[in-house]
């Protein structure tokens, strides 16, 4: 048995329980987790990337496990993956790409691919597997972004699904005044006349007094 390699796993164990009673990474032992996550927020950011660097559909690769269907962009040596990571990390801002709502790391924020894995054929590995191919937005726009390209995705986005939510926003609020204006029985009076309008009775408590 190899001695060295049991006490550095003996180390590195000792340190994920330190680092677990302290409520720190898992990974890097040393920055604070995200609540309800065992990483922090770098290296759950590192985690999703390394997920979106792993590809093959057709596993096809001899390490491409079943489970996955996946494995590492083969062009990518390890200091380029290494750069590349640190260059999509830089790019979070806590806002949307696509629509300016803030978004977290660990709750609401999802890596998108502008230009998706599925193009790969007409644009080729270097286009897609590039760090600005890649831009954070909002886990719900993802999944309305789909296939799409980014150039198609901002012109559905614009002139598609916002133009007919405004529309149908405004057909709601004129739907909505004229039923309105509909319900009202009394007819609207100019401003400048003024409406009498009566007291409401009060009935004041009053000593009673025997009539004369
Ligand atoms: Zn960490």
């Amino acid at each position: 048995m190899n001695a060295s390699k049991s006490y550095n796993a003996q180390y590195k164990q000792n340190q994920r329980k330190e680092a677990k009673l302290s409520g720190n990474c898992l990974r890097c032992f040393k920055a604070k987790q995200i609540i309800n996550r065992t990483l922090c927020k770098k290296c759950l950011m590192e985690q999703i990337i390394n997920e979106s660097f792993k590809y093959d559909y057709n596993r096809v690769k001899p390490q491409s496990t079943l489970a996955r269907g996946s494995c590492y962009v083969e062009q990518f040596k390890r200091n380029d993956r290494r750069r590349i990571i640190d260059e999509i990390v830089s790019t979070f801002n806590g806002k949307c790409h696509y629509t300016g709502l803030p978004i977290e790391i660990g709750s609401t924020a999802g890596l998108v691919f502008k230009i998706p894995r599925q193009h790969i054929d007409v644009y080729g590995p270097d286009q897609v597997f590039c760090s600005t191919n890649f831009c954070w937005c909002h886990k719900s726009v993802h999944g309305l972004k789909g296939s799409k390209t980014d150039a198609e995705f901002r012109t559905w986005l614009i002139d598609g699904f916002l133009k007919n939510l405004t529309n149908q926003m405004s057909d709601k609020v004129v739907a909505a005044e004229s039923s309105s204006n509909r319900n009202c029985n009394s007819p609207r009076v100019p401003r400048n006349v003024r409406i009498e309008v009566r007291k409401p009775f009060i009935c004041k408590p009053f000593a009673w007094r025997d009539p004369d």
